[in-house]
């Protein structure tokens, strides 16, 4: 049986990681937040004389997505004070620390190579007890712990939290084929009694529950709008308040998520489902594949169907 959550490590500073956090912290629990160092340094770092050694780049990431926080709306955070509830730092130095948490959820990009190299390192600095959770979105749990110990994939499933994690409230667990049915139950409860999250279990099928159909729905309203002429704004009024839905609708939830995250989402099913009408919808638009290559992936880079003024 694992221990009780009262400490977290969270891996990956980006959109969904440093929100994560956040929220561990809005209900008391603290947690590392860590990222990778960077591999260069900005032209400010360089004129102040820093070096890629020095703590600041070190951490450049994580504390860059805590300062990040205050400015994200709807507030991810309770309360601005519950930031020191979060300890920013690095992969290299820090990964070690993960030994006195007893929660680590991974948030990294959607990559299986990239997340299979990371729970190999994480399991390196592991001990039995700690659980060890991915917030895929849909990239197979058994997948992404080849490789590893049987110890370590019995404390390992996906715990999917939607964005923005501190509003939506589903939760989809994913049990991958080894891990213990106490942890999946442990995990489930501290989700819906202390996250506040309503929990789905869903099988380890490509992109699970949410995502299959939500990737879908995009997809195929993409696909209607190029047909009929409709421009971004028309399809933002439709398919939003209009239909009971928030202001985030369909472009708008894309560059919330980032294009990058959603076609790395959109691929997890085509690759595995065979030719056929599923397939032909999976298929992400040409359009959407130049803006990645461009770097207009959404809020995040200030440019994605809308720019961020
Ligand atoms: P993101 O691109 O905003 O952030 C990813 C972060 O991971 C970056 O800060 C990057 O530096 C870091 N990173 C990359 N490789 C790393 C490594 N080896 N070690 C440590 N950090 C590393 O991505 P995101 O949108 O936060 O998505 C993260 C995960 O959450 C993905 O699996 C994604 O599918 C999932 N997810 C995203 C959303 C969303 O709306 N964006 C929603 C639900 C789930």
């Amino acid at each position: 049986m694992a221990a009780k959550i009262t400490k977290a490590a969270v891996i990956g500073s980006g959109v969904m990681g440093a929100s994560i956090a956040a929220h561990l912290a809005n209900v008391g629990i603290p947690s590392l937040l860590l990222d990778i160092v960077p591999a260069s340094l900005t032209p400010e770092e360089t004129a102040k004389g820093l070096t890629l050694e020095h703590p600041a780049v070190r951490n450049r990431l994580a504390t860059g997505a805590l300062s990040r926080l205050s400015k994200i709306k709807p507030a991810p955070l309770y309360d601005e004070a519950f930031v020191s509830r979060i300890t920013p730092g690095n992969i290299e130095d820090d990964l070690h620390k993960i030994k006195d948490v007893d929660w680590v959820i991974e948030v990294v990009v959607e990559n299986l190579q990239v997340k299979q190299e990371l729970h190999r390192k994480i399991e390196s600095h592991w001990k039995p007890g700690i659980i060890v959770t991915s917030n895929t979105s849909g990239i197979s749990i058994n997948a992404m712990v080849e490789g590893c110990g049987e110890e370590f994939k019995r404390h390992f499933l996906g715990t999917h939290f939607f964005n923005p994690p501190r509003y939506m409230k589903l939760m989809e667990i994913i049990p991958g084929e080894t891990t213990d049915p106490a942890i999946v139950k442990q995990i489930a409860e501290f989700s819906e009694k202390t996250l506040g999250k309503g929990v789905v279990i869903a099988k380890d099928t490509p992109n699970f529950v949410a995502n299959r159909i939500g990737t879908y729905g995009l997809l195929v309203t993409l696909q209607a709008m190029a047909a009929k002429g409709f421009t971004v704004d028309e399809v933002d009024a439709i398919t939003g308040p209009a239909l009971g839905r928030p202001r985030s609708a369909t472009f708008r939830t894309l560059d919330l998520v980032g294009l990058d995250t959603f076609v790395h989402v959109a691929n997890n099913v085509f690759e595995k489902v065979e030719e056929g009408d599923e397939k032909v919808v999976f298929e992400v638009p040409q359009v959407m594949k130049d803006m990645v290559s461009r770097g207009w992936i959404g809020e995040k880079s200030g440019q994605g169907f809308y720019k961020k003024v």
